[in-house]
């Protein structure tokens, strides 16, 4: 099948030809594609989508401003009911786009349902706050003075997102911006265009105008970095690796550009002394093998109390083996592959070198053939200090690497010892210990007797250190922040001159 991009409320190349023609673009690389195939068998090509560059993000632009000066004045509540509808729709098509969605990027389609579940609870939060976009007013100074301020849409807002939620983390950036009045330009990941487009499928159902929601398929460089640049684009709200947030900090800062970050984390779950070991076991096998191991909140570190580590360490093995590695449309399988050749060769990379230095593997640690797949096994290393590379950098992948301490204190500097801040649990069952933990671990989530991951639309969601460098928040009551601007307004209906503390 042959996916086109969606632009101004259309599928057809004609129209968009012939926008691009009028405008004087080059139109070549109207003609170019890339296949997108299913990574739990590689000979399975899902369709071809559209190599899109600069031309095809110039047109979407230019679609998105014009849309802009309408949408902005569409009563917020008359936004937020196209939301509603967007969101049964989802409702209604949540198996088929679930589905969809796992034979695209691999998860199992337990979290292929949680992703789309993700994109239909933010679809009605989001809507529901477009009764509630308030502002505020202040008393004045002077007499017969009235001052207020609300919150006001940007413009084009440019999104470039990731893989690993296909549709949650567009639905999450997407959502607010339109129902606060902004127009949406988004470059989905290349490994998974299929499930944006079904929400460029359900926007269009749900009868929301020509040009406030367009998707442009292609490649990091050609098709995000452009859209990054365009004058026209308000704001840049990026989700993805550290190395290409670093990128777009870099060239929004030269175009004096708002935007926002959400990169990559070293997350961390703490198992203490007299934690409930049972429970803390199916924590880690969530957070470390769960989406296999390719969540920004995935648990890569398990950070032991030596007086458990033995005990803690066989209930782990022994679970981590009865893992069912396969398809994740099969209902017996627990973890799916990764997402891509490159993934593979990260992991075994990783592994690999891990093994050289002597590092002590204890379980996995190699390539699984099956279906021309993308598959590896779920791999622990133990023994590891807190300055190994596999405690120190992002793996994405499922890689676990278990560290022992003695104290409280150590345990925290070895939780914090690291660059990233996106997410961290503990184990406990001391009430003061959970409440330490939550006050001094250096991360934007913190969970306690719980895995590390689990976003829930009614709060933030985002990191602090190099997991989010300019402070950005999505979901929750901070969801307006990176796509509005606070606007000051005031009335003076004195009838005179009035000087406000010039004196
Ligand atoms: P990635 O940075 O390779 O790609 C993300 C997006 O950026 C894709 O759409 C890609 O096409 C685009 N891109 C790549 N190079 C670009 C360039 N030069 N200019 C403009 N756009 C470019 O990341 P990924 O592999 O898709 O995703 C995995 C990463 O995302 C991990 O590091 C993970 O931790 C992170 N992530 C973070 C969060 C969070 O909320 N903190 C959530 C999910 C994923």
């Amino acid at each position: 099948m042959n996916y086109k991009n969606y632009i101004n409320g259309e599928w057809s190349d004609k129209d968009a030809w012939s926008e691009v023609i009028s405008t004087g673009v080059d139109s070549g690389s109207f003609k170019k594609m890339f296949d997108n195939v299913n990574p739990a068998n590689t000979t399975k090509v899902i369709g071809q989508f559209r190599d899109s560059g600069e031309p095809e993000i110039n047109y979407a632009v230019e679609c998105a401003t014009r849309a802009f000066k309408t949408w902005k004045n569409v009563p917020a509540p008359k936004r937020a009911d196209i939301l509603f509808k967007a969101a049964e729709i989802l409702v209604r098509d949540k198996e088929c786009i679930a589905k969809g969605m796992t034979v695209e990027m691999g998860k199992v389609l337990a979290e292929t349902r949680g992703d789309v579940q993700e994109a239909i609870d933010i679809a009605y939060y989001a809507a529901g706050a477009g009764r509630r976009l308030t502002g505020e007013t202040v008393p004045s100074e002077l007499e017969n003075k009235w001052s207020m301020s609300a919150k006001l849409p940007y413009g084009v807002i440019g999104m470039i997102t990731p893989w690993n939620f296909p549709i949650a983390i567009p639905a999450w950036k997407a959502f607010p911006a339109i129902v606060a009045g902004n127009t949406v330009v988004l470059k989905p990941a290349e490994d998974t265009p299929w499930s944006v487009i079904k929400l460029a499928e359900v926007f269009h159902e749900a009868g929301l105008p020509d040009g406030v929601f367009n998707v442009v398929t292609g490649y990091g460089p050609s098709a995000g970095m452009p859209l990054v640049k365009h004058p026209k684009v308000k704001v840049i709200s990026f989700t993805g690796s550290s190395a290409t947030g670093r990128l777009i900090a870099k060239e929004c800062s030269k175009l004096g550009k708002k935007y926002s970050l959400e990169l990559g984390g070293k997350n961390s779950i703490t198992v203490t002394e007299n934690a409930d070991l049972d429970l803390a076991v199916e924590g880690v096998i969530f957070g470390a093998f769960g989406t296999t191991g390719q969540r920004c909140t995935a648990c890569s570190r398990v950070i032991i109390d030596k007086k458990v580590k033995k005990e803690f360490t066989e209930k782990l093995l022994a679970k981590t083996e009865s893992l069912r590695i396969g398809d994740g449309l099969e209902d017996d399988t627990d973890v799916g592959p990764l997402i891509n050749k490159k993934a593979i060769d990260k992991v075994e990379g990783y592994v690999m070198r891990a093994i050289e230095r002597g590092d002590y593997l204890l379980a996995g640690g190699h390539e699984i053939e099956m279906n021309s797949g993308y598959f590896y096994a779920p791999t622990i290393f133990t023994d590891i200090k807190p300055d190994n590379e596999l405690a120190q950098e992002e793996i994405f992948g499922p890689v676990v690497a278990i560290i022992e301490y003695n104290t409280f204190d150590e345990m925290m500097d070895i939780v914090n010892g690291t660059k990233y801040g996106l997410s961290a649990a503990i184990y406990t069952k001391d009430i003061n210990e959970s409440f330490r933990f939550m006050r001094d671990v250096e991360t934007g989530l913190a969970y306690v007797n719980t895995s590390c991951i689990g976003a829930e639309v009614g709060q933030n969601f985002g990191g602090i250190k190099d997991t989010s460098p300019i402070s950005s928040r999505e979901a929750g009551n901070m969801m307006f922040d990176a796509v509005t601007y606070n606007k000051n307004m005031v009335v003076d209906f004195s009838g005179k001159l009035q000087k406000a503390q010039i004196e």
